[in-house]
């Protein structure tokens, strides 16, 4: 790290501590040239990532509009609210997860698109008719198939 000083570029590092709280860790640096010494602190950045539109506009992430979105799909679904915080939980871990400074918002509709498939399959639909726009009845049927189809066997190995 360059010197706030002197501008020169080599710093070394003298003390370096993890915080009490375990958030930052803290060094002591001294500057190869003027000899000053100076404080920097490491932090973790976690920040949500902004959401690019399909117009290619930027947008903060929303988290009332992704709750918008579950309650629509969801209206008159028997789904607990306690499993929709959830999932709405698990996207904005996720989208933290990816540390990316924008993503797609089709990344962010497809990840409610399976959180829905597991919450209520009707609501799934519901949700993917929209995202998806259909073009025609075998696309929709496509969607339906999908979700009646049976849960696939896990397989066992073979006894001997
Ligand atoms: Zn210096």
């Amino acid at each position: 790290m360059k010197c706030p000083f002197c501008g020169h570029p080599d710093t070394q590092v003298v003390d370096s501590r993890v915080s009490e709280d375990g958030d930052s860790v803290r060094r002591r640096r001294r500057c190869l040239s003027c000899e000053k010494r100076f404080t920097t602190f490491e932090t973790v950045e976690l920040r949500m990532p902004r959401i690019v539109k399909t117009s290619g506009s930027r947008a903060e992430f929303d988290e009332a509009k992704l709750r918008t979105s579950f309650t629509r799909a969801l209206h008159k679904r028997p789904v607990p609210t306690e499993q929709v915080d959830a999932a709405i939980e698990r996207i904005g871990q996720r989208l933290l997860a990816l540390g990316e400074r924008e993503v797609p918002s089709r990344t962010i509709g497809q990840m409610v698109m399976k959180e829905l498939y597991k919450l209520d399959k009707v609501a799934y639909i519901r949700f993917a008719s929209v995202y998806r726009s259909f073009k025609d009845v075998d696309d929709f049927r496509d969607a339906i198939a999908e979700v009646d189809k049976p849960a696939p066997k896990r397989r066992r190995a073979p006894v001997r």
